[in-house]
């Protein structure tokens, strides 16, 4: 907030014509001249012109997010099998437990992004894509989830 020209209060200024000259003061010193117009406080545009940087940046940039690749049982068997190895091998191997690999090998469980990353180096697979986020609202045209054609009729 800025300060009244003629008394130095800080408040809401109003332009205000005193004696023929333009004068910032506050609501009381206007009383003196002619009230002009208020000035509007440059704070609050500021801020929302800050705020609506923040947003263009958000939607030019979308996010790229790390995901453990779908068929990634199979890629861990096959290696498995290529390196001649029975799973109680392979997992000692790993040094993971021979449950964990198992449930990994049928896909019961899905790798940890640090066990996947683990696993790329020391078996030279690849486990880890990068996927550019996608955006809620392309999301919800993508899938179909959930509408039946008794939706889609109703809706037109
Ligand atoms: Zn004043």
């Amino acid at each position: 907030m800025a300060n009244c020209e003629m008394c130095g209060k800080e408040s809401e200024l109003f332009i205000t014509d005193i004696e023929s000259t333009r004068m910032n003061v506050c609501s009381g010193c206007a009383g003196f001249g002619k009230k002009i117009r208020r000035i509007e406080p440059e704070i609050k545009t500021h801020k929302q012109q800050k705020q609506q940087q923040k947003v263009e940046a958000a939607q030019k940039e979308p996010e790229i997010i790390q995901m453990i690749v779908l068929d990634y049982p199979q890629i861990i068997k096959r290696k498995r099998e290529q390196m001649g190895m029975k799973q109680k091998e392979f997992a000692r191997f790993i040094s993971e437990k021979e449950s964990l690999l198992h449930s990994m090998e049928v896909g019961k469980f899905k790798p940890s992004l640090k066990q996947a990353l683990k696993l790329e180096k020391m078996l030279k697979i690849n486990l880890i894509e990068d996927v550019e986020e996608t955006k809620p609202e392309f999301a919800k045209t993508d899938s179909g989830e959930g509408l039946t054609l008794g939706d889609f009729i109703k809706k037109k």
